[in-house]
């Protein structure tokens, strides 16, 4: 708390940050404005109890007013600066991952027919086949995050299109884990499920809530140590459907948690260099439902591992 009271006075460090000059940084304005305010109120009293004059009352306050009413208007032009910062960035990714969708596309769609047309393994070297593996799995990779990125730009300029569906969460969560064995197998890590048989039913968009799940469960499992379990939970509890997966991995320490679900924020630990993302799946996560009337939240320690969880309401 007081960390944080005293980073607002790092002045130079935030209009770098924000692109700005001194004079157009809110921080520094508000501070300047605050300075004025006081020196008013000092001037006002030590003018009206020198000068009698009621005139000169007036002049003095009508003139720090002019001041005070300057200095705001700078800092609502600072303001807005930073409000147009972040449309332009949003609009930018919004154009670039439009942009890398077409090709990343023609990629798939070329190896999907080299694939069915003849089978890599028959008609050539093991090597090459390696490869053409590598190619698809980093294709795959860039997609999913270009589509991701898509998503939050979607989501910030409120362009985003949901659809209202009754579907079977635990027949989407077990689909899920099944498309994760093959990666979680590669770092020798185990996923086991406990899915309620009872009826799991939600409403909301199905695709968008796939994206939540399998952001919850890759992260489990990029962010385990090797040789270590994930569990994946669902049960029916009160009126709600809770969602939580559980990794005994590398954890959050406790300073970095009001962080977690700002955009772009990737936790400084071991694996942030050696594992893929940007930092938009836990944002993306908590956007999309909030959306669906849901919530999401976790349970972290660093060096012993995270659960997160989400939760809709129940449809019977
Ligand atoms: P990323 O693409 O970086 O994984 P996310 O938004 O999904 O982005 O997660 C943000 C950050 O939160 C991650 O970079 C990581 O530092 C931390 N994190 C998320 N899930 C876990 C987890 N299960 N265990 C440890 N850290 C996690």
């Amino acid at each position: 708390m007081f960390a944080k009271f005293l980073d607002d006075f790092r002045f130079i460090t935030r209009c770098k940050k924000y692109g700005l000059g001194l004079w157009q940084c809110p921080n520094f304005l508000f501070l300047v404005m605050g300075m004025i305010a006081i020196a008013a109120m000092v001037g006002t009293f030590f003018v009206s109890s020198r000068f009698a004059s009621e005139g000169v009352t007036v002049m003095s306050v009508t003139l720090e007013v002019v001041f005070i009413m300057i200095i705001g208007s700078s800092v609502i032009r600072g303001v807005e600066k930073v409000a147009e910062a972040n449309i332009m960035k949003t609009e930018f990714i919004s154009i670039i991952s439009h942009q890398m969708c077409s090709p990343l596309s023609a990629i798939k769609w070329n190896m999907e027919v080299i694939e069915t047309e003849r089978d890599p393994k028959e008609c050539l070297p093991e090597k090459q086949v390696v490869f053409l593996q590598n190619i698809k799995k980093s294709n795959e990779q860039m997609l999913k995050m270009v589509s991701d990125l898509l998503e939050v730009a979607r989501i910030d300029q409120g362009k985003s299109i949901f659809e209202e569906k009754i579907f079977d969460l635990a027949e989407l969560v077990k689909d899920s884990v099944a498309g994760f064995r093959s990666m979680a197998a590669e770092n020798n890590i185990e996923i086991d499920s406990q899915i309620e048989p009872v009826s799991q039913k939600v409403c909301g968009d199905e695709r968008k809530i796939r994206v939540v799940l399998d952001n919850l469960i890759s992260n489990a499992i990029k962010y385990s140590k090797e040789n270590e379990r994930v569990e994946v939970r669902l049960k029916k509890e009160d009126e709600k459907i809770v969602f939580s997966v559980q990794d005994w991995g590398v954890g959050i320490p406790h300073y970095q948690h009001s962080k977690i679900f700002e955009k772009f924020f990737r936790s400084k630990n071991e694996f942030r260099y050696r594992t893929e993302g940007v930092g938009i799946g836990l944002y993306l996560a908590k956007a999309i439902l909030k959306h669906c009337g849901g919530k999401v939240w976790f349970e972290s320690e660093a060096e012993k591992g995270s659960t997160f969880y989400f939760s809709l309401p129940a449809v019977d």
